[in-house]
């Protein structure tokens, strides 16, 4: 297939761009670079574009003549979207929507989009199964969740086949370290934890002791970004019109933010110090995916399944690129 993936420059999109190329699809990247990376997009494959501009998406969907979407521009900070929801809304939803009216114009019915668990909100149970209510405790939640909704009324009445995957929490890098996670500021805790490790951050501020978990931790599940690029590559090959999926991307197994400092000080051989903060805007206790709905609708399995190996290939990649792509 001919696939625009937009935001293949940012950090899930880049990994995933990779298997579609693997795989033998021609991928091209339509990205505007605001929190992407030109470095890490394959030569030659860029097209710099903004998401909003609708008149523009509809000639490169007709020009490369593209058979397929897979959307990951967004902005996904769940503290930033409540400081600043305007942005959330503007891009995760407005832009968003000139995507699908684009894509409707160019006749493109194929769509895999990053969805999130932050569309749960805080659900009683864990594991979460597709089934748990959705409600989103965050702007970011909701700006996902409006654009789920969308696709399913564009998949009913205009025959879009479509897939959100909701990730829980994306982490690692590729394997042999020549792409991986790198974000302006950085907020997310296992790269945090590991500029400890390298020296250029004094401590890891631990958001909340507090929380009704065990060790008073947030609990979240660290699914591997490169199984996260096999299970678009999967549903991407599933797409017929109409289809609607919407699917847990996650390991099913939850760790503390404790524990993901441990698990970093085991992989690194650093002390890391730790001091306490207060709790985070926005942060639900605990996130833990029942992906086995993932699994038997695309036969995908993630291969990365424990803390310590999902680290080591972090740990890789931010000793190779201590300062990034700007390394
Ligand atoms: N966290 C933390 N210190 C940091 C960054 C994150 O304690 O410097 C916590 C955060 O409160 C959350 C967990 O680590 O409970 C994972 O946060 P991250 O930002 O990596 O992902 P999120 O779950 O927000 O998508």
């Amino acid at each position: 297939m001919k696939i625009l993936v937009i935001g293949g420059a940012g950090y899930v999109g880049s990994h995933t761009v990779r298997q579609l190329m693997s795989a033998g699809h021609e991928v091209w990247v339509y990205d505007n670079l605001s929190r992407g990376h030109r470095q890490c997009v394959p030569p030659g494959r860029l097209i710099e574009g903004e998401l909003a501009d609708r008149a523009r998406l509809i000639s490169v969907f007709r020009d490369y003549e593209i058979d397929a979407v897979i959307h990951f521009a967004a902005f996904a900070l769940v503290n930033e979207s409540v400081n600043h929801p305007a942005i959330y809304y503007q891009n995760n939803v407005i832009a968003t929507l000139e995507l699908l009216e684009a894509m409707r114009a160019a006749g493109v019915w194929r769509i895999v989009f990053s969805s999130t668990t932050a569309t749960y909100g805080q659900p009683d149970i864990v594991p979460i199964v597709e089934t748990t209510l959705q409600q989103p405790i965050n702007p970011y939640g909701f700006t996902k969740l409006v654009i789920e909704h969308a696709l399913t009324d564009y998949a009913h009445a205009y025959g879009f086949g479509c897939a959100a995957l909701r990730y829980f929490n994306a982490s690692g890098a590729s394997a042999d370290g020549s792409i991986g996670e790198d974000h302006d500021p950085e907020t997310h805790l296992i790269p945090i934890v590991l500029q400890v490790a390298l020296g250029q951050r004094d401590a890891i501020s631990v958001y909340g002791t507090d929380y009704p978990t065990p060790d008073g931790t947030c609990i979240r599940d660290y699914i591997h970004v490169d199984d996260l690029g096999s299970a678009h590559l999967l549903a991407l090959q599933m797409l017929k019109p109409s289809l609607n999926l919407q699917l847990n991307l996650g390991t099913g197994h939850g760790h503390s933010v404790h524990e993901v400092i441990q698990a970093c000080r085991r992989v690194t051989g650093h002390p890391i110090p730790e001091v306490l903060a207060p709790r985070r805007a926005g942060d639900p206790a605990e996130l833990v995916a029942d992906s086995s709905l993932a699994q038997r609708t695309l036969g995908w399995k993630p291969k990365y399944v424990k803390i310590d190996d999902i680290v080591q290939t972090a740990w890789n990649w931010h000793q190779k690129h201590p300062q990034g792509y700007r390394s």
